[in-house]
């Protein structure tokens, strides 16, 4: 078994053989994991929650359920949830637009950033973000379609695991948001912390 720490703020890629697992884990606790996963053979082809939801008929990803690239292809299955299925994958990546449009003045670290350098370390140029997994995100849609980041309730130890189903290399982003607003909240209220990363 491999593992890996993912600095609070940072992000790595590993590559996982088609029926290896990748656990991820938030030892602290409230620490959203941006996920994303791409064909190891052709960075053309990657997870897309919006080709899978029309699948799984839910906007939440769900134990049990199989991811789709955005060919329609399974690439992923949520092997095990034991974080209570608070997850998301409706909020785009983080970047550095983002954090100008709350205010912040300067370079931010950003999930989207993190996945470019992950990315680049492997020799590999990524021109577009998909859109992440972003496990341990508490993320609601209201009954009159609002969208809410309530405050984090994932516990400390908390994870998930993803079984491979193609060969993948898989980027994980310990999201750096730091500036909690009523109604959006994403991480704890001490700011972003480390996530394990097990390959098996
Ligand atoms: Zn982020």
């Amino acid at each position: 078994m491999t593992s890996i720490i993912v600095p609070a703020r940072e992000g790595r890629a590993v590559a996982l053989a088609k029926g290896r697992t990748i656990r991820i884990t938030t030892p602290k606790g409230a620490q959203a994991a941006d996920f994303f996963a791409y064909n190891a053979n052709s960075r053309e082809e990657w997870l897309s929650p919006s080709h899978t939801w029309v699948t799984t008929f839910c906007v939440r990803p769900r134990e049990g359920d199989v991811f789709l690239s955005r060919f329609r292809r399974p690439i992923a299955r949520f092997a095990k949830d034991a974080a209570g299925g608070i997850h998301d994958y409706l909020i785009a990546a983080c970047d550095q637009f983002r954090y100008e449009f709350f205010g912040h003045q300067g370079a931010h670290a950003s999930c989207a950033e993190n996945l470019i350098l992950a990315m680049r370390r492997l020799g590999h140029e990524i021109p577009v973000v998909p859109q992440p997994i972003n496990f341990f995100t508490n993320s609601r849609v209201e009954s009159d379609g609002r969208l809410t980041s309530p405050p984090n309730t994932v516990p400390p130890g908390a994870y998930v695991e993803v079984e491979a189903l193609m060969d993948l290399i898989c980027v994980v982003s310990s999201c750096p948001f730091d500036l909690p607003r009523e109604g959006w909240a994403i991480n704890a209220p001490g700011g972003p912390t480390e996530l394990v990363v097990e390959v098996s």
